[in-house]
């Protein structure tokens, strides 16, 4: 496994970070035991890294997978909220010691930034991260963003550490321009010494049908310090551990693709078209309906605001 220290941070990660969106109950909804047990077989692997947020609701499979290790806080987890007021960020940020039994978090992001004026709206959110850091409560500070006028702004920022962006060999899931753009974006944000770590390499699925080929895209990009890859099997972890090794003939380890489903009983409240960053869904006769499935990265989240848990990625 190769490590890189990510940006200026002092943080060393393995190349393999472990997305742990896949485990929690937006998607597979393993159980804290069973989710825990994959993870803790990548961190067996060599990774050290995990990424997570506040909405993925997978705090306690982490820390299944941390419990008894020597040393839990050599772990570097990642993690982000939405929060944009000084006392929603302090909650956050407790609720994620808390929940992670840790009591430094090493990484906290400003969850799906989409430019300079979101970043300024999230001020006191970020100011309060910049606090807990000099505190030592928290190492490196940051966002994450579908957005490359997101990198482009946090780039820009002295006190930004680390930025997670949306990039993958297709570019799907971009807001706001080319997969070029974006690629652009962040070779500009890593020449200013951010950390970067990628998200959704796979599309969130999509290119599982070329998953050597798009994996291979992000590893080729120097500019990419790690890389989060959504995991949710023995398998997967496995896979990904001989592919990161440098073990490039594999078969594509997947076969399953992902889709989001919508149960019947949606009522049709909305709450999931607003939820969705990618403009994915819209109501049609009272009832959610996937309007644009080829910018759907199967991310879940419209699941979380569903008061029927009528819609899930499976
Ligand atoms: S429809 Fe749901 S799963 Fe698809 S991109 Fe939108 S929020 Fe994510
Ligand atoms: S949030 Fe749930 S109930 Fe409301 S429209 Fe979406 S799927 Fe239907």
């Amino acid at each position: 496994m190769e490590y890189r220290e990510l940006g200026q941070t002092g943080l060393v990660v393995s190349r393999l970070c472990f997305g742990a969106l896949t485990v929690g109950p937006l998607q597979r909804n393993l159980s804290p035991q069973e989710g825990g047990a994959v993870i803790r077989r990548a961190l067996a692997g060599g990774v050290n890294f995990i990424d997570t947020a506040q909405l993925y609701r997978s705090y306690a499979h982490i820390r299944e997978a941390l419990k008894g290790l020597e040393r839990p806080e050599d772990v570097i987890i990642a993690t982000k909220s939405y929060d944009f007021t000084r006392d929603g960020m302090a909650a956050s940020l407790e609720e994620a010691r808390r929940e992670l039994d840790l009591d430094v978090i090493p990484i906290f992001l400003l969850h799906e930034q989409e430019s300079e004026h979101t970043l300024r709206g999230h001020r006191p959110a970020l100011d309060y991260l910049l606090e807990a850091k000099a505190k030592g409560i928290v190492k490196a500070v940051g966002i994450s963003t579908h957005h490359i006028q997101g990198v482009l702004a946090a780039a820009e920022m002295p006190e930004i550490d680390v930025i997670s962006p949306l990039i993958n060999a297709t570019g799907i899931g971009i807001q706001d321009g080319s997969r070029d753009e974006m690629l652009s974006a962040i070779n500009f944000a890593s020449e200013q010494g951010k950390g970067v770590y990628a998200m959704k390499p796979l599309g969130g699925g999509h290119l599982l049908s070329s998953w050597s080929e798009a994996l291979s895209f992000c590893l080729e990009q120097k500019c990419l310090d790690s890389i989060a890859v959504g995991m949710k099997s023995f398998e997967e972890v496995d896979n990904n551990l001989r592919f990161f090794n440098g073990q490039r003939d594999l078969p594509d380890p997947d076969k399953t693709y992902r889709k989001l489903h919508i149960d019947e009983w949606c009522i049709g409240c909305s709450m999931c078209v607003g939820e969705c960053p990618n403009g994915a869904l819209d109501i049609v006769q009272n009832k959610a309906v996937v309007v644009d499935p080829d910018n759907c990265v199967f991310c879940g989240y419209c699941g979380s605001v569903c008061p029927e848990f009528a819609i899930k990625v499976i």
